[in-house]
């Protein structure tokens, strides 16, 4: 900022500032974070005094020490206190997930129904439902005399183009427009002051593996590519640590990336479509396994991955030229961005051991640095909760990054 550093905006950033220390070496002290951070220890200790209040941090036993003097109290993140709560809407499945402070998943339910035919009202309804179980299940009680869990905010993940505003522009695969899906969600699920935010699954996919994978030294410069593969195929961009968004935040349609411009026709009006080569139904098209609607997506990624496992050769072709397209879409990524590692996630995620192969095949014959510098290419840590536990964590990720709006509604 270039004018005047106010009161409120110092303490605000000093805040984060201790919470950012505390995470970082656990346990800590106080004086450790006045040493660390340079701030008076006068400063520190009520600026901890905030934190405990708003159940951000918990003290713990000092370790003993060798030294002179009294060991310090240590201070910790707290494991109680204020956590994420994740929500997914995704083509045949919902989800909930509650990650708490210190990045544990504290909960986590997955409801199989098809969402295609349904209206978006009914659909909002159950994940309002969910989400009330998930702020009320007992995973979230702590030990008695301690504060339980409080939901701090709540973010939906969905696969389509979403507004900043909650706004849902296009869901192809759900057949949603231009659907407000935060005031019906709030209307049905009866809190009117939970912060919910609406982001694309693979943009919340892509956190979740970033967190997963969060080392502290390498957390700054991670860069790769989340593809996950459901009905549709999106794509998230993690860029020197960062989900990079675009200038909407529509970034990572990699689903309708051109492979061929000859090929077929998309949902999308376009030919060619890398979904229409990879995505989960046309990779069941292509193994000759008539599409059920009765059959649920993991039913039939099992499916698939069983007939796989027996060498069934239609299904090991398909794999291969599904494999052969992603890696296509993946090359191009990776030579424009310079991006080291592709992400197979979603239901991709299941499939690795045969679109693995493929895959490394075309990005070794595509991207011109390939010979200095292999691409890897792997699964998923979460496989196909990287979403939902994404989104739960990305909630935690922002009150860790800004616990100031937290703490002052507690005063
Ligand atoms: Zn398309």
């Amino acid at each position: 900022v270039d004018g005047p550093v106010r009161q409120r905006s110092l303490w605000q950033h000093n805040l984060a500032l201790v919470l950012r220390h505390v995470s970082a070496a656990t346990p800590t002290s106080r004086a450790e974070v006045a040493a660390a951070t340079g701030l008076t220890r006068a400063t520190v200790s009520s600026l901890v005094e905030d934190l405990l209040r708003a159940g951000l941090v918990t003290e713990v036993e000092p370790a003993p020490r060798t030294g002179a003097g009294r060991p310090a109290t240590g201070l910790v993140l707290s494991a109680a206190g204020p956590a994420g709560l994740g929500l997914e809407i995704n083509v045949d499945f919902l989800a909930a997930a509650v990650v708490d402070l210190t990045g544990a998943v504290r909960h986590h339910v997955v409801r199989r129904v098809d969402q295609r035919d349904r209206a978006p009202e009914r659909v909002l309804a159950d994940v309002a439902r969910m989400a009330a179980e998930a702020v009320g299940s007992a995973d979230l009680r702590v030990a008695a005399g301690s504060a339980d869990l409080r939901v701090a905010a709540a973010r939906l993940a969905v696969p389509g183009l979403v507004d900043g505003d909650g706004l849902v522009r296009a869901a192809p695969n759900l057949g949603w427009r231009d659907l407000d899906v935060v005031g019906p969600l709030l209307a049905a699920a009866d809190w009117p002051d939970l912060p919910v935010t609406v982001d694309n699954e693979a943009n919340l996919g892509a956190l979740g593996e970033l967190a997963a994978f969060r080392q502290p030294a390498a957390s700054s410069s991670a860069s790769f590519l989340y593809i996950s593969g459901e009905v549709g195929i999106g794509a998230g961009l993690v860029l020197d640590g960062a989900l990079f968004r675009g200038a909407h935040g529509w970034s990572g349609e990699i689903g309708h990336v051109t492979v061929s411009p000859d090929g077929p026709v998309c949902r999308c009006g376009a030919r060619g479509c890398l979904e229409r080569y990879a995505g989960q139904e046309a990779i069941m098209r292509a193994a000759g396994i008539a599409c059920d609607p009765a059959l649920s997506a993991d039913m039939a990624v099992a499916r698939i991955a069983e007939l796989a496992r027996s060498s069934d050769p239609a299904v090991l072709d398909a794999l291969s030229d599904a494999g052969t397209a992603l890696g296509i879409a993946a090359a191009g990524v990776v030579n424009l961005l310079d991006v080291d590692t592709v992400v197979l996630g979603g239901s991709f995620a299941a499939l690795a051991t045969w679109l693995g192969s493929p895959v490394e095949r075309e990005l070794r014959e595509r991207v011109l640095t390939a010979g200095w510098s292999p691409i890897e290419v792997r699964a998923s840590a979460l496989g196909a909760a990287a979403t939902v536990i994404g989104a739960a964590g990305s909630v935690v990720h922002d009150l860790r990054a800004a616990p100031a709006t937290w703490v002052s509604t507690l005063r």
